[in-house]
């Protein structure tokens, strides 16, 4: 495996290949095999572009033989910055081929967070969009590429300039291509994000292996066949649209994919009816803006058959909405990029979809519920949940300091999430001990927001908390303690949008204080501000 990467352990990983889970085939093969038995089907969908399953095997062999030709080695990393476009597919797979490991970043990060990545992974390679939104990432990723000494090549979806390759040029450099060895599938395929704790965002890696088998896994609790069209309307670049069972899903079952521009309604209703979508994912804050439109819209949605939604706590007025207004099964999601996922299944009770988060997605994955002595609890109570499986990953990327506190001994993962088991197996979400804010489906780690409002003249402390909000679930509010004249909001937003910190983690509130409330530990009582506000 990658240097700097935790596999597991020989046995286990054993009995995940003798128990069929691991198929041992990378990504590129399952595109592969994926062309080879649905061919001329489509596979992708963006505003009037169709791109079959034999089209997108073929653009990723181009699109590897370029990257190959531009330097870009096996193993070598390269932050993918792109939005759901076609390219963002073939690119991964064309990586996938290569034995490069994308990075997937958000479209969403800026300066701060781009470093962050391209530094912590040693990018050599960095892909981006000419301008998205208004925002120029071009700009900034020749900015970046100055700053950062592994960081060699810019690729663009747009014009070749002086300073980046276009990915036009790219699938067209080569006529002739070579033949590109086969990877090993127990390896890194590509890395997601952590929504985290930590102030800067930990880097997951994720195997052919794994991943393969957790977005097939996902497709068949969806019931996905070759008749389904998934619409993603959230960010593929997230683990939810990329494979739960998302893009790898749709593709490993023979669908067809539809890549939204934005999750909003007037994006994804009038794709739902011409594509005739059967299966989408989305947060519970979009869910909300859904149900709010197509109550007055009465758009058509009559194709769609399964909702999946997940990412943040969903509340049961909410959830009880979905299905008399949508017309759809509301599949509930509960899942991380580190791995586990359980989903409510296609026939289940009422009260199993409303009232938990289903059951794990593999007969391999182990739940636990801890104590804080780590002492496992019985059926019913309320303690951490702990995991391991053969999607859930060992340990992140280069952290074996955080590796410590983040696993157990034993391997299982500490969600920080609080949960309970029922008699049948089902997980039931009770609340939070990581410190993190869930602002509609974004993780925004207080530490890192703190770091930055530290940074200003006018704050002498500043302790950053999730406080309730009805369509958000929660904001960012940011208790200060100031120093001389007090600060305002919009001056803290625009110093963090100078930093070039992504604007989700924006705070969207202040309080000033003269103190802190704190435990009897002395450290910093949170939940005592959030209960405040
Ligand atoms: P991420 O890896 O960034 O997707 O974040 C994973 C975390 O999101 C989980 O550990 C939970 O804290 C939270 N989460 C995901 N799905 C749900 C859900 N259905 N209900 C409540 N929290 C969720």
């Amino acid at each position: 495996m990658l240097e700097g990467c935790v596999p597991w352990p020989s046995a286990i990983a054993q009995s995940y290949r003798d128990r069929g889970y691991w198929r041992g085939a990378t990504l590129g093969t399952v595109l592969r095999s994926a062309a080879a038995t649905f061919g001329d089907r489509t596979v992708l969908i963006h505003g009037r572009r169709r791109v079959s399953y034999t089209a997108l095997d073929a653009w990723a062999d181009r699109l590897a033989t370029g990257f190959a030709r531009c330097g870009i080695k096996a193993d070598e990393r390269v932050v993918v910055q792109l939005p759901n476009v076609p390219e963002f597919v073939a690119v991964a797979f064309a990586l996938f081929r290569l034995g490069a490991k994308p990075v997937f970043a958000l479209l969403a990060h800026r300066g701060t967070e781009i470093r962050h990545l391209c530094e912590r992974s040693g990018a050599s390679g960095y892909v981006v969009p000419e301008a998205h939104r208004g925002f120029d990432h071009l700009a900034l990723a020749k900015q970046i590429r100055d700053e950062v000494q592994s960081l060699r090549s810019v690729f663009v979806l747009g014009e070749p300039s002086e300073d980046a390759i276009s990915l036009s040029e790219l699938s067209r450099l080569n006529e002739a291509q070579p033949e590109l060895p086969e990877h090993d599938p127990t390896d890194v395929a590509f890395f997601l994000l952590s929504g985290g704790t930590t102030a800067l965002p930990k880097i997951i890696p994720r195997t052919h292996d794994d991943y393969a088998y957790q977005s097939l896994r996902a497709a068949q609790v969806c019931e996905l066949s070759t008749k389904d069209v998934y619409l993603a309307a959230l960010p593929i670049g997230f683990t939810f649209a990329w494979g739960c069972p998302g893009v790898l899903g749709t593709l490993q079952t023979g669908g067809t994919v539809v890549l939204a521009d934005s999750p909003n309604p007037g994006a994804c209703f009038p794709l739902i009816e011409q594509e005739q979508v059967t299966v989408t994912s989305l947060v519970p804050s979009i869910t909300q803006i859904w149900l709010d439109v197509a109550e007055w819209a009465t758009p058509d949605l009559s194709s769609l058959r399964l909702l999946q939604v997940g990412g943040a706590p969903m509340t049961s007025e909410l959830a009880c909405r979905i299905e008399p207004t949508l017309g759809c099964t509301l599949q509930r999601v509960f899942g991380m990029s580190e791995g586990l996922l359980t989903f409510s299944r296609p026939g289940d009770p009422p009260e199993s979809v409303l009232g938990t988060q289903g059951k794990p997605i593999s007969p391999a994955d182990e739940l636990k519920i801890l104590d804080e002595h780590e002492r496992e609890l019985p059926v019913g109570a309320v303690g951490e949940l702990v995991t391991r499986g053969p999607y859930t990953v060992r340990g992140y990327y280069q952290a074996p300091e955080h590796n410590r506190r983040a696993f157990t001994e034993d391997g299982f993962y500490r969600t920080g999430d609080l949960a309970r088991l029922t008699d049948n197996g089902e997980l039931i979400i009770e609340g939070r001990i990581k410190d993190i804010v869930i602002r509609g489906g974004d993780k925004i780690s207080p530490g890192e927001v703190e770091n930055h409002l530290l940074t200003h003249p006018a704050v002498a402390a500043v302790a950053v908390v999730g406080v309730a909000d009805d369509f958000l679930g929660e904001r960012i509010c940011a208790y200060i303690i100031p120093r001389g004249a007090p600060p305002t909001l919009t001056e803290l937003r625009t110093s963090m949008r100078e930093r070039g910190v992504a604007e989700y983690k924006l705070p969207d509130r202040i309080e000033l204080v003269d103190s802190f409330p704190t435990t009897p530990l002395g450290k910093i009582d949170k939940k005592a501000l959030a209960r405040r506000s």
